[in-house]
């Protein structure tokens, strides 16, 4: 089990079971534990524990192997004596060699992929030029006549007992250190079960009228859960109503950028667009800080990247506005920014999270020929209308309204105490930037 760690509509699981007796097992590989930053690391043993707390409800021990899996998943086919090794197929470019290298090591044991973390598999939709889709509403248009699979329930699984030499999560390092302060969600499947329940019946309904509000609890807050699989988005997807197209519409966006970067794996590092491949970024230490820390004087960005460092999480608009400051206002190269919230989101997942950036840098799949450059201002006057999200964040500012809120460097006697005048002028680097993307094209 690797990025499916539940026990429902588990396609894997149920190919496995028809065959016999399953040992569910999770491998703790130095390579993806190393990248990932303390915040999933610790969302993902607290995952594990609630899968083998599932597990034993029902008579089943989740087996845990820490090392790398070509070595480690072939000792452990022969100490049991498995006849096949079952998973969801993976199409990130790490998974994808990792799995062929453990194929390889497995010999005449096969490597069975059922079903993988997509409603449509990555690979399955191409465009007439024979490539993945590179244009969201094209893949969008196709994806919707295929992502109708219904759940998969199997019969139980009857499990494998587990062999006393194997450890289990009661091994599992201690959590690494959050960063201070930091609360995360519930972890498992059925803390993800009942926040989808919860948004069901109470917010999917106005999600369209209020997604793109900073201020309030309008998304869904699923991600961390489909990030490890504790929630697969076929589930969420058939009990959708023809209502509900907003909502099916971003799911279908994680599966756009799967396959994007299924078929351009190098777009995880590199500029998708060749004509972006040209253009210089700038490496300001002190402006990074700014942006880093949320000290940049814009108090949306500045609220968002916070929220980031206490939750994990940001909301979709402010993190498409925190983007756009890094790489249009402060110039700086969109792959640190990537990193940077790689190392901090609970819901960090290569596809979305790199593509996500491209697509704000302009380097990506969106289609616009003009930039898309975000006035973080207007942006807060329009998503975070009240300021609420503002004054939640930025502790500062906790005494301000509209309009002061939006421009507290506008106040007579300047930004409230401790808090920092904009450290770029918004006005004039947009205009910077473009001229950036005339030159540099
Ligand atoms: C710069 C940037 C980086 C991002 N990094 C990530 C990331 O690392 N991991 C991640 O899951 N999402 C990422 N997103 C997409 C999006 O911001 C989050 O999926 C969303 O905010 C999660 O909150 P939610 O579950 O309440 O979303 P909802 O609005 O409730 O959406 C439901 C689900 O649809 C999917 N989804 C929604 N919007 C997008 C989108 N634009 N792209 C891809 N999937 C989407 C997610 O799985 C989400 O849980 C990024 C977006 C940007 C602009």
């Amino acid at each position: 089990m690797r990025r499916d760690l539940r026990l429902h509509d588990h396609p894997a699981l149920g190919a496995a079971s028809e065959t016999g007796r399953v040992l569910p097992v999770f491998v703790l590989d130095p390579v993806l534990l190393e990248s990932a930053g303390a915040p999933r690391v610790a969302f993902l043993y607290r995952t594990l524990r609630a899968l083998d707390e599932d597990l034993r409800r029902r008579g089943g021990r989740l087996a845990l192997c820490a090392g790398r899996p070509e070595e480690v998943v072939p000792r452990l086919v022969a100490e049991v004596g498995a006849s096949a090794v079952h998973i969801s197929e993976d199409f990130g470019p790490y998974g994808k060699k990792r799995d062929r290298t453990v194929e390889m090591a497995l010999g005449r044991v096969p490597l069975v992929r059922t079903g993988s973390p997509y409603a449509v598999s990555p690979k399955e939709l191409r465009a007439s030029t024979g490539t993945a889709f590179r244009v969201f509403s094209a893949f969008a248009r196709a994806w919707a006549e295929r992502a109708l699979p219904a759940p998969c329930e199997p019969e139980p699984a009857k499990w494998a007992a587990l062999p006393s030499w194997c450890t289990t999560v009661d091994s599992l390092p201690p959590e690494p250190a959050l960063p201070r302060g930091m609360v995360l969600p519930l972890a498992g499947e059925a803390a993800g079960l009942a926040a989808w329940e919860d948004f069901r019946s109470s917010r999917l309904a106005s999600y369209e009228d209020r997604r793109d509000r900073v201020d309030l609890a309008g998304t869904s807050r699923l991600s961390v859960y489909i990030k490890w699989g504790s929630l697969h988005a076929r589930t969420l997807l058939a009990s959708l109503g023809p209502a509900d197209k907003r909502f099916r519409q971003e799911l279908a966006w994680r599966e756009f950028y799967a396959s994007v970067l299924d078929y351009w794996p190098e777009s995880a590092r590199q500029v998708l667009q060749p004509r972006a491949a040209g253009w210089r970024w700038d490496n300001d230490e002190e402006l990074w800080q700014a942006w880093a820390e949320g000290q940049t004087g814009y108090p949306l960005v500045d609220a968002a990247m916070r929220q980031l460092l206490a939750q994990g999480w940001v909301h979709n608009r402010a993190r498409m506005v925190t983007a756009s400051f890094l790489v249009n206002d402060l110039h700086l190269d969109w792959r640190r920014g990537a990193r940077h919230f790689m190392r901090y989101l609970v819901d960090g997942d290569l596809a979305s999270n790199q593509h996500g950036w491209q697509w704000v840098a302009g380097t990506g799949t969106d289609p616009a020929p003009y930039p898309r450059i975000f006035n973080p201002v207007a942006q807060a006057r329009r998503f975070d209308p009240e300021g609420a999200y503002v004054r939640r964040w930025v502790p500062e500012l906790a005494q301000l309204y509209p309009p002061a809120i939006f421009e507290p460097w506008r106040l007579p006697a300047g930004p409230p105490a401790g808090y920092p005048a904009p450290v770029v002028d918004h006005s004039l680097e947009r205009l910077e930037a473009l001229r950036r993307r005339v030159a540099h094209s």
